[in-house]
């Protein structure tokens, strides 16, 4: 049962804290997001520079980037995404914990970008895997990422307590795709 926010900042002023255990819960979730360590193309280095110092995406608790998709929860899809290497994607975003959330960062994630023309590039990773936020740019700046991941937080602050669990996408190669 939610909490009016009426009577929570009343309460509040009393020296009360209320919650519910949805919202504990997601408020954890969302202060520790698991970036996967991966980058596609040129994306991936302003991805890179939000991590840094002058950006710092550890103010938003997801500075340590997982190598394996075992530990991860977030998939930045940070470049062009080819044929070749659509199945590797969309089968390291089966690998991944649940709930899990997908970044398409840049016009070759969304739309294949200035290469798709090219008979061998993606039009868009969405076709494939679920994608929670979309960047335009070619490239985005770390502060679009950023915007990108706090609208990525507020989406999880509205999930229901046993997440999202989706359902496994199929392998780009099972359905033919990618032969
Ligand atoms: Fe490179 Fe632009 Fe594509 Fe990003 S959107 S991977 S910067 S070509």
């Amino acid at each position: 049962m939610a909490v009016e926010p009426d009577l929570k900042i009343e309460l509040g002023k009393q020296g009360v804290f209320v919650t519910t255990l949805n919202e504990l819960y997601n408020w954890g979730r969302r202060n520790s997001v698991w970036p996967m360590q991966f980058g596609l193309a040129c994306c991936a280095i302003e991805m890179i520079a939000t991590t840094m110092a002058r950006y710092d995406l550890a103010r938003f608790g997801a500075e340590v980037f997982r190598p394996s998709p075992r530990q991860a929860d977030l998939m930045i899809i940070s470049g062009t995404v080819t044929k070749k290497m659509a199945p590797q994607v969309v089968r390291l975003y089966n690998q991944m914990a649940e709930p899990r959330y997908v970044i398409a960062m840049g016009a070759c994630a969304i739309s294949g970008g200035p290469f798709k023309q090219g008979y061998n590039v993606l039009k868009g990773i969405d076709r494939y895997i679920p994608v929670d936020v979309h960047i335009p740019g070619c490239p985005p700046r770390p502060e679009a990422l950023i915007h990108a991941f706090m609208t990525l937080q507020k989406r999880i602050e509205e999930q229901p307590l046993t997440g999202e669990n989706r359902p496994r996408h199929l392998d780009a190669d099972a359905q033919g795709l990618f032969p």
